[in-house]
């Protein structure tokens, strides 16, 4: 990766998306979320755009989410970083890891896993079965890294004090998926420490994969960023707005009204005559009047 940013400030935020689809209403709010929290405190923001899997990603999406922020008046720091052109430094963290002798090629079916492991708090936990496997060079299926039972715990800027034990919770987790596709949670980490972010703040969904992404950052020698978890967007039944919800895409023929319903959601107040300002006077009175306090701590919920 270029070096955009050689010295650390003392905020540096992001905003990543996958473009598997044109910007929501629900990546909006997290668009919005993690701009206002770094413009607040004068830090810088950047996008990166998660197409790791590239099955997934909908041609022109990046184009669209990129576009959509730009026409809401939401500008990044430096230029994006695209996670399809990473895999060189996912692999060098991954060779980093099996040098510690902490990984273990895995071909355990789905269907084994659920047959031979306890429920944990995302689905089964895997039971370790492959952990004395040899690595064979000509190995096709996908890799996991060894956990243990240490306590993690941080703060969430937002949920409070948040604890997990890997081992007895998640258990021993994938890095490179069978179809050589590196995972989310190996290149998140390898991506916000090269790119400097001292602060992520994304949606809730993602608050239990933080404690995966503590134990791969110590283990990588990384150092570990603040974390804030805002409330998902949710539809009457209770789904996670997405392309699969079939969430509309952000109207941005009225941008104001749409980065009001952003901000109302994560618990701020704007006077009515805020919806029918310009952008810019949008943007000047979001973030001098952020709060973060007010940010609501429900999980989820609808709008
Ligand atoms: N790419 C993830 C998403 O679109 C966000 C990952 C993150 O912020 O850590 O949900």
């Amino acid at each position: 990766m270029e070096n955009a940013f050689p010295l650390s400030p003392v905020y540096r935020g992001r905003f990543a998306p996958s473009p598997t689809g044109p910007l929501h209403f629900g990546s909006l709010v997290t668009a919005v979320g993690s701009y206002l929290e770094a413009k607040s405190r004068d830090g810088e923001w950047l996008v990166r755009i998660e197409n790791l899997d590239m099955a997934r990603e909908i041609p022109g999406a990046s184009e669209e989410i990129l576009n959509t922020l730009h026409l809401l008046g939401m500008e990044w720091d430096g230029s994006v970083v695209y996670q399809e052109r990473r895999q060189d430094a996912y692999q060098a963290a991954l060779r980093a890891l099996e040098k510690q002798d902490l990984i273990y090629p895995c071909s355990c079916s789905r269907k084994e896993i659920a047959d031979s492991s306890v429920l944990g708090i995302e689905g089964p936990v895997y039971p370790g079965t492959c952990r004395d496997r040899k690595h064979e060079p000509e190995f096709s299926g996908a890799w996991r890294l060894c956990t243990n039972n240490d306590l993690i715990e941080f703060e969430d800027a937002v949920q409070g004090i948040r604890q997990q034990r890997l081992q007895r919770d998640i258990g021993d987790f994938v890095i490179r998926r069978a179809d050589g596709v590196f995972a989310y949670q190996l290149a998140v980490v390898v991506d916000d420490a090269e790119q400097g972010i001292t602060h992520v703040v994304r949606g809730g969904d993602l608050l239990n994969s933080t404690p995966r992404q503590i134990h791969l950052q110590k283990l990588l020698g990384y150092s570990i960023p603040s974390y804030m978890h805002l409330p998902v967007v949710v539809n009457p039944w209770g789904e996670k707005l997405s392309k699969q919800t079939q969430a509309a895409p952000v109207d941005t023929s009225h941008p104001v009204l749409q980065l009001v319903k952003a901000i109302r959601f994560l618990g701020q107040t704007p006077p009515p005559e805020v919806s029918e300002s310009s952008l810019r006077s949008f943007w000047i009175w979001a973030i001098e009047n952020w709060s973060r306090e007010a940010i609501p701590k429900n999980m989820s919920f609808m709008f």
